[in-house]
């Protein structure tokens, strides 16, 4: 197979952990017998000390060129980068906003899955961790309160801050639709997060998702608060098999996944839109505490790579290498500091590697 592919290194940890996933996707490539072509774009911080603004429709026309876009992070240390002297609206963040819109990216898919290698690095008691936890989180991307209408201005003297949250039924039911498709490839239940005890948009969500729900008898279908969804979380995250959630609930809860996963450097994530093209990105952002050591864990971008194959090129034999790859290598020992084991007697039987260094142990067990 053919395939370009879209690369936003972005800024901080970005460049270092997409280069070790175009390592990874190289290996791949010659392994199976595809070509796979790179096409850079940029987005974030680094787009607006190029071009003064965090994406140029030039960059979008490049990603809309491309089968699928791999992405790094973007964004800098929000209390000391120039960027965040800039109007909101010319910010690195608002690149990202902007890029889900202009691709129609509705659908956010963050697999949470415990490593059994890193129970260790999993801040849940033994008991709690049990066999385990294996959840998607399918997050709606491009609606809600970081869409809507937003100001501030003087009323009456006061100054007021307004965001609104707004969803119509057919960005509910897109969105909806994704998660009833992933549970009828997975353990068949859906647990759909609201807040309908108070909001108007939840209850809405709660209809919507309910209709939707009547087309798939299969799958069994709960709501759940969202308070109780991040207490659930860490109380019994087995529970879960596709959590389904608005965007903002969505990027809180896929944040504290992430952390029971063991670190914000091991979740990958895909957005999607209705055909197949996806922007796939690790979870976290571009930690500047980091940035430039060469010690940032590559794996969530690897990950989101094997999930570009999957869901975008339709390639799983290549995904399931790479997963299986990730998997060995973490078998086998090798860590970031991210997931270094605290106790000293533990740390003996682990080797610490940097970005590049995981990135070699698993590209040598494709
Ligand atoms: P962050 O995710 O960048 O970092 C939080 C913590 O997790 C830090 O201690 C960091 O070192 C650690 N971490 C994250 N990824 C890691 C990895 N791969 N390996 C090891 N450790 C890792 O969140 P933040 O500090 O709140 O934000 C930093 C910048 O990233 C901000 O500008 C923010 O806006 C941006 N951001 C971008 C995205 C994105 O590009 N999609 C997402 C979230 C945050």
């Amino acid at each position: 197979m053919e395939a370009k592919i879209g690369s936003i290194s972005g800024d901080g940890i970005g460049p270092e952990v997409v280069r070790e996933a175009r390592r990874v996707l190289d290996a791949v490539a010659e392994k199976f017998g595809h070509t796979f072509t790179y096409e850079d774009i940029l987005m974030g911080g680094c787009s607006i000390d190029a071009t003064g603004l965090p994406l140029t429709d030039e960059a979008i026309a490049q990603a809309k060129s491309c089968d699928a876009v791999l992405m790094g992070s973007i964004g800098g240390n929000t209390k000391t980068s120039p960027w965040y002297q800039l109007p909101p609206d010319r910010r690195p963040e608002a690149g990202l906003l902007k890029i889900r819109k202009a691709l129609n990216l509705f659908a956010n898919l963050r697999p949470a899955y415990l490593y059994p290698e890193l129970r260790d690095a999993c801040p849940l008691r033994e008991d709690i961790i049990g066999d385990g936890f294996d959840l998607v989180m399918v997050r709606e991307l491009t609606g809600g309160l970081y869409f809507g209408h937003r100001e501030t201005k003087e009323v009456d003297g006061v100054m007021t801050a307004i965001d609104t949250l707004k969803y119509d039924e057919n960005e509910i039911r897109r969105a909806a639709e994704k998660a009833f498709q992933i549970a009828m490839k997975r353990n068949k239940k859906v647990t759909s997060v609201d807040k309908a005890n108070v909001l108007d948009s939840s209850r809405l969500w709660r209809k919507v998702v309910s209709e939707v729900a009547e087309k798939y008898p299969e799958v069994s279908l709960e709501h759940m608060l969202v308070d109780n969804c991040a207490m659930q979380l860490v109380r019994n995250p087995a529970q879960f098999d596709v959590l389904l959630t608005e965007n903002m609930f969505g990027d809180i809860l896929s944040d504290e996944a992430a952390m029971i996963m063991g670190s914000l450097g091991t979740m990958p994530s895909a957005s999607l839109n209705e055909t197949s093209f996806g922007l796939y990105e690790p979870s976290g952002g571009s930690a500047p505490d980091i940035a430039g050591q060469g010690i940032a864990d590559p794996i969530a971008t690897i990950v989101s790579a094997a999930m570009l194959l999957r869901y975008s090129l339709n390639l799983d034999a290549e995904a399931d290498a790479i997963e299986n790859a990730v998997k060995k290598a973490l078998a086998d020992g090798y860590r970031t500091i991210d997931l270094m084991p605290s106790s000293e007697e533990d740390k003996a039987n682990v080797k610490q590697v940097g970005t590049s260094g995981m990135g070699d142990a698993i590209i040598a067990r494709l």
